[in-house]
């Protein structure tokens, strides 16, 4: 089937063209109005929009429509209502107003809300993010319009991701104007942020993936030993793509189009079986959306497939883990990307003076960078030579390194080093200049050319938590920068004192090296940075006073906001953990046990049927029966210990110590658990063995 790209590119997308085309004049210019000034609609425009929304959607095929949010736990929320609009005379019209597209008022006492709602005042409101698209969601059984909205309580608290995300971009945007408005460029009225996630994700066969409860239940596998051929021979990155991954990718691709995704690059990751999507960036808040999206629909095309996705932060223990890249960078409503260092960035006053104040918000906040990405899965990755380390530092490139040592030596800088000139030696292949600074992929937190990337996000996780800390942070050193530069007298040497000075007492959090080396660590240790292995320990930051002070500012959460964040994520990782752990009780004790009772049997069989037929030696089968019986004795006594200790941790009442002592305890006696049964799963015959293993998930898709 041949397809037309550019038809199908934004077809389920109720975008600016559509309400261009589609609204009378007068209502689509007070929308666009509305849009661009982040203001308030006008209800009888709302009521306008609603119902062309509502035809439009209608004439794709649509039966209801939904307030689509993302609440502070899962992907998305949605609650589907009908158009319609029964009459007294047994028929109905279909009807959508204007109230019901910019309001609504989901039964809001399902949704996690750590201790911001009482169950008796469970009144919350969805209200549209009109920043953000309309679209049609298509499912092989339903076709919904669905509407990007923010969600709060009955008293204003943020329920979800998206409300403090939009606080957090405009933040930016009052502090980041400020500052462009101090180098003359008076006309711009607004900064906006931007994000292009790269999305990191795994494909197992349907069939394989429903044998095993661990990832039907926990998204990993629990369970099993490494086969022969790893990723060692790094022959999987950039391979050639098998044909049923390239049907999927082909799949995923058209559904990310027609809602207006600009999927773009796709290519085997590091892992066999591990691939990836990047899109092109995108305004933060609506990025954000996309990549709800992209995950929703990586799964959705997977199951049509008879292939499951798997999103987790580390499916496969030994094998490389998945994350999001989050792209970050922003510009001013005249196009200018303010990370754009331009040829000569010893010459750019302003790029410099930005970039210093990255420098410092990453340096003075790296602590809530790092609780940023923090979810469960997550914890296996950060710092186990794969992802970047746990320590938090910036990696700027060779010659932004350099430009920053002029000023560090000599006040000033003079000069910029350029890429030479790339030769091939092949006449036909044209010379170019290469890029100053080579791709360092074992720094957290990369400038990469115009942007940074943040590497630390986990792989399910939505990028509105890294976001929010990214474009506060900024916010706030750019607020004070303003501050000190409408004050000066001399602007031009107020803003070189400025860099100077942040660069000389910044400095430390600048690593150019090699983050994943075990010198880098102690390096770190060494300059006072700090190295946060686990979730538990990394979310306090947000609520320390540092962060209550950061994130009041610039009105992005209030204390109470930032308390119920992290009692969720404290609860949310005792569950997990939980899981995890009932799930390990129940695959040993139903599955791998008796899996090796009975091989067990059939070797002690065996042994007997050859004394008595001939008398043979059968020491190999005895030792093999020996090493077997040792292994099961050791997972019978790890299992009995977590049986214990999960149901300790049961007893606990929620909260930190409660996140705590799953980690510590609780995850550690999985580890114990997990030890022998691996051994087993080499000792017991295949045949036997009850679950699908690494090599059969990962290399045979
Ligand atoms: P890689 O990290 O794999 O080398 P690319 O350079 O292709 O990746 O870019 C990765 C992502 O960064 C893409 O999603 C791209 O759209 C996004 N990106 C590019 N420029 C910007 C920018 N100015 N701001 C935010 N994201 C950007
Ligand atoms: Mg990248």
């Amino acid at each position: 089937m041949k397809i037309n790209v550019k038809e199908m590119f934004g077809s389920n997308v109720f975008s600016d063209a559509v309400m261009k085309e589609r609204l009378p004049k007068a209502a689509y210019i007070k929308m666009k109005a509305t849009i661009e000034a982040g203001a308030e609609l006008d209800p009888e425009v709302a009521d306008i929009v609603a119902h062309e929304m509502k035809e439009w959607a209608i004439e794709k095929g649509a039966t209801h429509y939904t307030h689509w949010f993302q609440p502070l736990t899962g992907i998305t929320a949605e609650k589907h209502d009908a158009f319609i609009d029964p009459q007294t005379d047994g028929t109905t019209l279909l009807r959508f107003s204007g109230k019901e597209l910019v309001k609504g008022e989901p039964d809001a006492s399902s949704f996690p809300s750590g201790g911001l709602r009482a169950t008796f005042e469970a009144r919350g409101y969805t209200a549209w993010d009109c920043t953000s698209p309309a679209f049609i969601k298509e499912t092989p059984h339903s076709t919904i319009l669905c509407i990007p909205t923010t969600f709060c309580s009955y008293k204003g608290e943020a329920l979800d991701k998206k409300t403090p995300l939009l606080r957090s971009m405009q933040a930016l945007d009052i502090q980041a104007t400020r500052i462009v408005h101090l180098f003359g460029k008076k006309s711009v009225k607004h900064v906006i942020t931007y994000a292009g996630p790269e999305q990191e994700y795994f494909l197992v066969d349907k069939a394989k993936f429903l044998k095993r409860k661990d990832l039907i239940f926990t998204g990993r596998t629990l369970f099993g030993a490494m086969p022969p051929k790893g990723q060692e021979m790094d022959d999987h990155y950039f391979g050639t793509i098998p044909e049923r991954i390239l049907q999927f990718m082909d799949r995923f691709n058209q559904e990310l189009w027609k809602l207006g995704i600009a999927a773009k690059t796709q290519h085997n990751e590091v892992a066999p079986a591990q691939h990836e999507l990047a899109p092109i960036y995108g305004q933060n808040n609506i990025a954000t959306d996309h990549n709800q999206l992209v995950m929703e629909t990586a799964q959705r095309v997977a199951e049509e497939l008879d292939l499951r996705c798997l999103l987790h932060e580390k499916p496969f223990a030994g094998i490389n883990g998945s994350g999001k890249h989050n792209n970050w960078s922003m510009a001013t409503d005249k196009g200018e990307n303010l990370l754009d260092p331009g040829d000569n960035p010893h010459q750019n006053m302003q790029f410099l003076l930005i970039l210093a104040a990255v420098l410092k918000a990453v340096d003075i906040y790296s602590d809530l960078l790092r609780a940023s990405a923090s979810v469960p899965g997550n914890d296996h990755r950060l710092g186990a030579n794969e992802a970047p380390p746990a320590i938090v530092s910036v990696f700027i490139g060779e010659q932004l390194q350099d430009v920053v040592k002029q000023y560090i030596d000599s006040g000033e800088a003079t000069r910029s080093i350029h890429g030479e000139e790339f030769d091939s030696g092949v006449n036909t292949i044209p010379t170019f200049e290469m890029d100053a600074t080579d791709r360092n992929r074992t720094s957290p937190f990369a400038f990469t050319g115009n942007k940074f990337e943040f590497r630390m996000v986990g792989s399910t996780q939505s990028i509105a938590d890294p976001n929010i800390v990214i474009n506060t942070m900024v916010a706030d050193v750019l607020g004070e920068f303003a501050d000190i530069l409408e004050k000066a007298e001399d602007f031009n040497s107020a803003v070189h004192d400025l860099i100077m000075d942040t660069i000389i007492t910044h400095k430390r959090i600048i690593f150019n090296g090699d983050g994943y080396s075990e010198a880098w660590a102690q390096k770190a240790e060494r300059r006072g940075l700090a190295n946060i292995g686990c979730m538990v320990d990394a979310i306090g930051a947000f609520t320390s006073q540092k962060a209550i002070g950061l994130f009041g500012r610039h009105g992005v959460f209030t204390e109470t906001e930032l308390s119920s964040r992290v009692e969720i994520m404290y609860e949310t990782y005792a569950k997990t953990i939980n899981i995890e752990a009932l799930t390990m009780i129940d695959m040993a004790k139903k599955q791998i046990v008796p899996a090796t009772i009975k091989y067990q049997t059939s070797l002690a069989e065996s042994i007997n049927q050859i004394k008595t037929a001939c008398d043979l030696d059968t020491s190999v089968q005895t030792k093999l029966l020996s090493d077997i019986t040792e292994n099961l004795k050791k997972m019978y006594s790890a299992l009995g210990k977590l049986e214990q200790v999960t149901y300790q941790a049961e007893k606990m009442p929620d909260g930190e110590d409660q996140a705590r002592f799953y980690h510590d305890v609780v995850f550690a006696a999985m580890n114990e658990l997990r030890t022998p049964a691996d051994k087993l799963e080499m000792l017991v015959a295949k045949e036997d063995w009850p679950i699908p293993s690494y090599g059969d998930l990962i290399f045979e898709v």
